[in-house]
């Protein structure tokens, strides 16, 4: 199913690759953010299905983000997308109730954790 997507990245290269991944299947990309606060200003204002959540990020990180559109709309469902160096977040990250987290290179599993998600 298509969803609404809104994709958090502090890299343009690695928020092109995102797009680039969900794209084909058909989900929508409703708006791309470079930082927290970006991130935050865009969910009130487009009420994505989803967002792809970057973990390191100047400013806000990724994990504070979440915290905050969460407190937003508790029901916001948020994927984290790492790098291998990120790894050691995992933990925080799924007491978070995140949709799930999951390198970023890996395609297939974004897609699937996307589909199972309740959005
Ligand atoms: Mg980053």
């Amino acid at each position: 199913m298509s969803k609404r997507i809104l994709i958090v990245d502090d890299s343009a290269m690695m928020r092109k690759m995102i797009s680039r991944v969900l794209n084909p299947p058909g989900h929508i990309i409703v708006g791309e953010a470079k930082d927290g606060d970006e991130a935050i200003d865009l969910y009130s204002k487009l009420k994505p299905d989803l967002v792809t959540m970057d973990i390191t990020m100047r400013g806000k990180d990724g994990i504070t983000t979440a915290k905050e559109i969460l407190k937003i709309d508790s029901k916001a469902q948020i994927l984290f997308l790492s790098n291998l160096d990120e790894d050691r977040y995992r933990s925080e990250v799924e007491s978070l109730g995140a949709v799930g987290f999951v390198n970023k290179h890996k395609s297939k599993e974004i897609l699937d954790l996307i589909d199972s998600s309740q959005a």
